[in-house]
């Protein structure tokens, strides 16, 4: 393992520059900055030819999977192909050198973009304003219930707890505490939708709202939305859309047509901008027109054709990033839609579902679906069959990757066993498709004749089964030449 390391290719004396040759006088260091400043110990640095350098960081490259290699069919995540005309973009210097603190008459071209991807939003969606400041979806959750909290709190409402269906993602129940509120768990019907007479029984003064993800993390469309939102508004609620997998319904469906109050948009999963690995993220907040006060400041806006930022909403909920978020993949995400337009925008979500129908048609036989009916952009598929035998969804998940595929998510939707779930994304062809179903329908013909292949896969990788537990909580990043 441990020549794995840039240090270890290191050898005095190596050179990966060149520079010319220094024409002003030399100056010690310490006659600059003071001898007291100055590092005791020498920095210790690789000493590496440039070939060295570049062969180094291309196999570290390949080492782990990514979407520029293969099928990442990892559910709720919409690990869809970014294209690289977005890093193009961000990467030009009038935007990657340009710095939060200059006078705003002079930003006036990054303000532009920030502006024109919340015009965008705004048409995708139906809300009247949104804040691009949320580093992640789950931050954009927290701004969400947020606003809701001081919602309820500027009507006098004294509200105690939020609705959330048992599939939703853990970020939900974990932003509502956050806020001060308790999470309450309203049941799925035996349709993965929500269950309507679980709701009514669970709405009452205390209610500030309830947090939907649509469509569900089952990859099912919610049916009943008009009448859940109905229900909940009545009850004096609002209605948080979580919208990781707006990927379903681009172009289709307006979030605020379904009755949606508050959404968060994830500009990392379904805007096409890298993720994975912590970051970095993008989750802006969207609002209708009687929350937009409660907004994070500063807005953007306009006025005689100059942008400027607007600190004057006395009612905001105040600042929840430092300048304007994570600018970089705002100009990833509004290049995407700028180069696609509304037409192109709907075809995303048409081919990702389409995508979806044509995978779960191909593998049902040999895995059990959780739900057989016509599923949006994901679908969730269960090994229950398979761990009769031994084999789990994790084994499965594992043998896919020497098969040269990233794992489907497994283990969520927590209602569902041995869950595993699939979202390939509109990236992918029918040739890729179809690779993929046929590593999943061998894997599934190896479960029955050599489960023993499957629990203790994977082989091919630089790494086998690691201690994930170990890994996590106790993180080992920083290489000393002690060490
Ligand atoms: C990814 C996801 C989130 C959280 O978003 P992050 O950007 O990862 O913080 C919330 N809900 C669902 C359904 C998701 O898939």
């Amino acid at each position: 393992m441990s020549d794995h390391l840039i240090f270890h290719k290191s050898h005095p004396g190596k050179i990966g520059y060149s520079l010319p040759s220094l024409d002003v006088p030399e100056v010690s260091p310490s006659d600059v900055v003071g001898s007291e400043f100055l590092r005791k110990k020498e920095l210790h640095l690789p000493e590496v030819t440039e070939p060295e350098v570049v062969r180094h960081y291309t196999n570290l490259s390949t080492k782990n999977h990514h979407v520029d290699k293969d099928v990442y069919p990892l559910g709720s995540c919409t690990m869809k192909y970014n294209p690289k005309v977005n890093d193009a973009m961000a990467n030009l210097t009038g935007f990657s050198l340009v710095h939060p603190n200059q006078l705003v008459e002079t930003v006036q071209g990054a303000l532009a973009v920030i502006s024109g991807l919340e015009e965008q939003l705004k048409a995708i969606t139906g809300m009247s304003r949104f804040t691009l400041q949320p580093s992640a979806g789950s931050q954009g959750e927290l701004v969400g219930v947020l606003i809701m909290h001081k919602y309820h709190e500027m009507q006098g409402n004294r509200k105690k707890t939020v609705l959330i269906p048992d599939t939703a993602h853990g970020t939900n129940p974990a932003s509502v505490a956050m806020a001060g509120y308790e999470a309450v768990q309203v049941r799925s019907n035996e349709k993965g939708r929500v269950d309507i007479e679980d709701l009514k029984n669970k709405l009452n003064d205390d209610v500030a709202g309830m947090m939907l993800t649509q469509p569900n993390t089952l990859g099912l469309f919610e049916n009943d939305i008009l009448e859940i939102t109905r229900l909940v508004h009545e009850a004096g609620g609002l209605m948080y859309m979580d919208g990781a997998n707006l990927n379903a319904i681009l172009g289709l469906v307006l979030p605020m047509d379904m009755g949606f109050d508050i959404i968060h948009i994830n500009l990392h999963k379904t805007f096409s901008t890298p993720h994975g690995g912590g970051g970095p993220g993008s989750g802006p907040i969207g609002v209708v027109e009687n929350l937009v006060k409660f907004l994070p400041v500063p807005l953007i806006d306009e006025k005689d054709g100059q942008y400027y930022l607007n600190d004057d909403l006395p009612n905001s909920i105040g600042r929840v990033h430092t300048f304007f978020g994570n600018f970089g993949i705002l100009v990833r995400a509004h290049t995407y839609i700028l180069l696609l337009g509304i037409e192109g925008i709907r075809t995303i979500s048409r081919q990702a579902i389409l995508n979806a129908n044509y995978l779960k048609a191909r593998v049902k036989n040999a895995y059990d679906l959780f739900q057989d009916d016509h599923c949006m952009h994901e679908f969730v598929l269960t090994a229950v069959k398979q761990k009769k035998a031994g084999v789990k969804a994790l084994d499965i998940g594992k043998r896919l990757l020497d098969y040269g595929f990233h794992a489907p998510t497994v283990y969520f939707p927590i209602n569902v066993p041995e869950a595993m779930m699939v979202e390939p994304t509109e990236s992918e062809t029918v040739e890729s498709l179809d690779r993929f179903a046929d590593a999943l329908i061998k894997i599934d013909d190896e479960a029955k004749n050599n489960p023993d292949l499957l629990i203790n896969a994977p082989y091919s990788t630089p790494v086998r089964r690691l201690d994930e537990a170990t890994a996590n909580r106790s993180l080992t990043l920083r290489w000393t030449p002690d060490h």
